[in-house]
């Protein structure tokens, strides 16, 4: 990137993980120049490396790329990458809307190469600020800037309009902190990689995608140990994939939550919360139950589905982990030793007050202390602030339940970026709530 940079840039994105990367492909498509910049705080693009397992599959097609939906021409889609990549005509052979994450996180890469001068890696942003002694109207926030290194300097930027898109934050189990022996699904493949000592009893909590993906691998990846899945449901449900209840992930669907009322907000999220959320894919379900079909009649039982069961309790002792399991089913707790817990517990939505700082109190909530949002995926202010927020993910509340996915990413980084370019050419015509001088 270029370190000097403009004295205010027009968009800083804060995380480069696949929202900020349609954007920055978004304004880049643009008719209108922007000056922009994106702070990310890993040292590389990394979509969910930790879970980029042999054969794992996307859950949405290749074409909700990063920029068909919003231009089916772009030169970033993902068909242009297979194209690029002399795959075209193989991949279509597959007959599958489905790539594999592997490829869809090279293609990503693929992207990422050509915009990386907008990007500063190995940058945290730890919050935003007011401009000291700033009078009101603010046209500008500032951001500080922690450069992650060790010792590593904290710089401030000047912005017109910041764009939150910071992720999923990992959850544990309550009272549970990862350490050596517990790990969070997160970081699997990494840990996995790196656990030198002998794994021959591992257990993996949670009854969604990850955790049946990660107990499928560790059968694979460990012929000898004992796996157990510890799911707090009877036993793994399906992930609706159907094409009408598809449908609640199309652009479309977030007029209709935005604009719907309490009741039909609801209604998506107690009928349609089976497209995503604490489910499995059919195929890795069938997959997981032939394993330890295969492995009874072998004689060689080592697949353990500890059903109606949840992690109670966590702690170490010598080199195992003792694990207490409470069974819901007999309401009551027992201890297993293990080598390894992995925690497949899910994520919390993406939280932006962890960077919102000064400009908290700015920022409008709702009798239940949400944020609240515009269509345009802004940030409601109170008057007097100028400067655009934008949230790319923790819009539940306000876009459903596409907020975290990818299904949008294309629509809604178009939305935002003509959002900011109206914003600026107000104020350049002299309007009263742009921001570009
Ligand atoms: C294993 C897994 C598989 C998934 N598969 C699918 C799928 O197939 N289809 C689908 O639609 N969704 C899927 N999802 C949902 C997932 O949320 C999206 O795929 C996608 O990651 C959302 O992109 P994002 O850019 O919003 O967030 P992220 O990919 O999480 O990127 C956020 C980035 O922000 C950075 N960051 C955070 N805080 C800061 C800070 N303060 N300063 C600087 N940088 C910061 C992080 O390091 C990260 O790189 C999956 C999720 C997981 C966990």
């Amino acid at each position: 990137m270029d370190v000097k940079g403009p004295d205010t840039y027009d968009v800083v994105g804060i995380g480069f993980g696949p929202a900020n990367l349609s954007l920055a492909i978004a304004l880049e498509e643009h008719p209108e120049p922007f000056t922009s910049a994106f702070f990310e705080q890993r040292a590389s693009l990394s979509w969910h490396r930790g879970m980029l397992l042999p054969s794992a599959k996307m859950q949405v097609s290749f074409l909700k790329d990063l920029a068909t939906f919003r231009n089916p021409t772009s030169p970033y889609s993902f068909v242009a990458y297979l194209h690029a990549s002399g795959r075209l005509a193989r991949f279509v052979n597959n007959q599958d809307f489905y790539p594999t994450r592997k490829e869809f996180h090279d293609y990503l890469e693929w992207a990422e190469a050509r915009l990386r001068p907008r990007v500063r890696y190995g940058s945290r942003v730890t919050a935003l600020r007011t401009p000291a002694g700033a009078r009101t109207p603010l046209d500008h926030a500032l951001l500080t800037v922690c450069d992650t290194a060790p010792g590593g300097a904290t710089r401030l930027v000047k912005a017109r309009n910041v764009v939150i898109a910071t992720g999923l934050v990992p959850r544990m189990p309550a009272g549970v902190e990862a350490d050596a022996s517990v790990w969070h699904s997160s970081e699997f493949l990494d840990r996995f990689r790196h656990h030198h000592r002998p794994l021959r009893r591992v257990a993996v909590a949670g009854a969604g995608q990850s955790a049946a993906e990660i107990v499928g691998f560790l059968h694979d990846a460990l012929p000898d140990a004992e796996i157990y899945a510890i799911v707090p449901a009877y036993g793994y449900s399906i992930a609706d994939n159907t094409p009408f209840a598809n449908q609640v992930f199309d652009p479309t669907a977030i007029d209709d939550y935005f604009h719907g009322t309490r009741r039909s907000r609801d209604a998506f999220w107690h009928y349609h919360k089976n497209t995503n959320y604490s489910v499995v894919d059919s195929e890795v379900i069938k997959d997981l139950y032939r394993r330890a079909y295969d492995d009874e009649l072998a004689g060689t039982e080592r697949l353990r589905f500890l059903n109606l069961t949840r992690v109670a309790g966590v702690k170490s002792v010598q080199n195992d982990v003792r694990v207490t399991l409470h069974s819901t089913a007999r309401e009551e707790s027992y201890d297993v030793d293990l080598d390894v817990l992995v925690c497949a517990t899910g994520y919390e939505p993406m939280d932006p007050a962890a960077v919102l700082g000064d400009l908290a109190p700015w920022c409008l909530r709702d009798a239940e202390g949400r944020l609240h949002v515009d269509r345009d995926f802004r940030l409601v202010t109170a008057p007097g602030l100028h400067c655009g927020i934008y949230l790319q993910g923790g819009t539940e509340h306000t876009h459903g339940l596409s907020s975290s996915l990818l299904s949008n990413l294309a629509t809604r980084s178009g939305e935002i970026t003509v959002s900011i370019a109206n914003r600026l050419a107000g104020a350049s015509a002299g309007g009263d709530k742009g921001v570009r001088p």
